[in-house]
């Protein structure tokens, strides 16, 4: 095992892998913006270095000043955590090639998965079930454009094939609008991502999102860990998450997890990931692969007992996995609402101090934070400052402790959604459960009224 760990992240998720760390007894290194100095997981660690100042890509995204400070430290492996370079392959490989190990798959894997073409087409391969779409990227050809539009069926929608974070998609209901929708998507691309590639594919008009968590080691072993129903979206980001996916059944669940680890086996992948899917009329749709570990992972420790930051790290040491499939068992039910500092209705980023703090407590209720009384949210990064976890033997219980947990939860100096999450747990719609990815926003739209 490792005896020292850079952790090239922040916030909640840098706290959360130097406790996984600090468990499996390996030294932790954390690198910090001038932004991040009084951060806790900063005074937790075993070393600390400065990387630079506060805007991400003089600091958290600079490659050279996190080798370096992996350099004069002696830290033996940097786990990268989830955004800033998690998935990024040049910075992967530049880790390995400096002699470190990067917690995560390859880099031609996560080259192969951050291109939605390729990873899709991988998918195919691999036997698992995509949504109908063109076969790879759009050509120059619009006539082609077209007949690939009227074969898939309107409405359709065109996404980048380096998109992310919800960006670069549109979708398109009428031919009339075809080409300059294609056109504005591969512009946007271009800017936003480098990369003006896009592609095509049917657009499902009332889906959940379900995904499935994988572990894959290097020793041929694969095993999923169920799913997560992360359907209550805004603008194609997460709220609120929950496992397990509502009404979906065993033998379902079983099927397509054993699918993804298939794949998995196939690809000779190497960590933990997610296939996302759509889910629409009993029938998954790959859309993507995530090659790291995700915001939600909380939930699938809660119902499984397996600690998959752990096993990230058992992983990249080269260890085998720690369970095999027959030994994953769901118990219970999962629900994490994602703490964010912005304004509840107007959905503003709201930085600032914050000058009282109380984190809930109880059975079945976990905090993963990394803010305390007067620390201040700075306006550099994203706007979540924590994740409220809470565990129940039904999906029920996992619901009132979750309504208890958020009515114990004060942050008061800056604004956060916590009144939108109060505003979902008693909303019938969503305690029926098996809600679309449109509904939050159907949901909100109305309020305003
Ligand atoms: P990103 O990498 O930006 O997260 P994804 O491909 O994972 O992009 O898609 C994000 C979200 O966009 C999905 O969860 C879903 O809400 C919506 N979406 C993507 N593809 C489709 C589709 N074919 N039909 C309907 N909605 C889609």
């Amino acid at each position: 095992m490792f005896e020292k760990v850079l952790i090239a992240n922040r916030g909640e998720i840098a706290l959360r892998i130097q406790r996984a760390c600090r468990e499996m007894g390996i030294k932790t290194v954390a690198v910090y913006s001038e932004a991040d100095a009084e951060a806790k997981y900063v005074r937790l660690a075993d070393e600390a270095v400065c990387i630079g100042p506060a805007p991400s890509a003089k600091s958290y995204l600079h490659v050279p000043s996190i080798i370096a400070a992996a350099e004069v430290t002696d830290a033996e492996a940097i786990h990268p955590g989830y955004g800033f370079l998690s998935e990024n392959a040049d910075f992967a490989e530049r880790v390995e090639n400096s002699g470190f190990v990067f917690i995560g798959p390859r880099p031609e894997t996560i080259r192969l998965m951050g291109d939605k073409v390729s990873a899709k087409d991988a998918m195919k391969a691999a036997g698992v079930p995509c949504v109908p779409g063109s076969d790879g990227a759009l050509g120059e050809d619009m006539d082609e454009w077209k007949r690939m539009a009227r074969d898939i069926g309107y409405p359709i929608i065109i996404k980048a094939a380096g998109g992310g974070g919800g960006r670069g998609m549109r979708v398109v209901h009428t031919e009339a609008a075809l080409i300059q929708s294609v056109q504005m998507t591969q512009n946007e691309a271009g800017s936003a991502f480098g990369n003006p590639t896009v592609y095509m594919e049917k657009y499902l008009g009332n889906p959940r999102h379900i995904e499935i968590q994988i572990l894959s080691d290097e020793h041929g072993n694969a095993v999923h860990l169920g799913e997560r129903d992360c359907s209550m979206q805004r603008r194609h980001q997460k709220v609120l998450e929950e496992a397990p996916a509502p009404g979906l059944e065993t033998k379902l669940r079983n099927k397509i997890g054993e699918r993804c680890a298939e794949a998995c086996r196939q690809i000779g992948y190497r960590g933990a990931g997610t296939f996302e899917f759509l889910y629409e009329d009993g029938e998954f749709f790959f859309i993507e692969m995530n090659t790291r570990v995700q915001v939600e992972h909380p939930v699938t420790e809660y119902i499984t007992g397996v600690d998959i930051v752990q096993e990230t790290i058992r992983i990249a040491a080269g260890l085998p996995l720690s369970i095999k499939q027959k030994d994953v068992h769901f118990k219970g039910h999962a629900i994490e609402c994602r703490i964010n500092a912005e304004d509840p209705k107007k959905f503003v980023p709201s930085p600032g101090r914050i000058t009282l703090y109380h984190a809930p407590g109880g059975p079945g209720v976990r905090v993963d934070s990394h803010v305390y009384q007067n620390y201040y949210v700075p306006p550099h990064y994203d706007s979540m400052i924590g994740k409220l976890i809470t565990y129940g033997a039904t999906r029920q219980q996992a619901i009132a402790r979750m309504r208890i947990a958020l009515s114990e939860m004060i942050v008061e100096g800056i604004k956060t959604n916590i009144p939108l999450h109060q505003d979902l747990l008693v909303d019938q719609a969503f305690l029926d459960g098996g809600l679309s990815i449109h509904y939050l926003e159907q949901k909100l739209g109305l309020n305003k009224h």
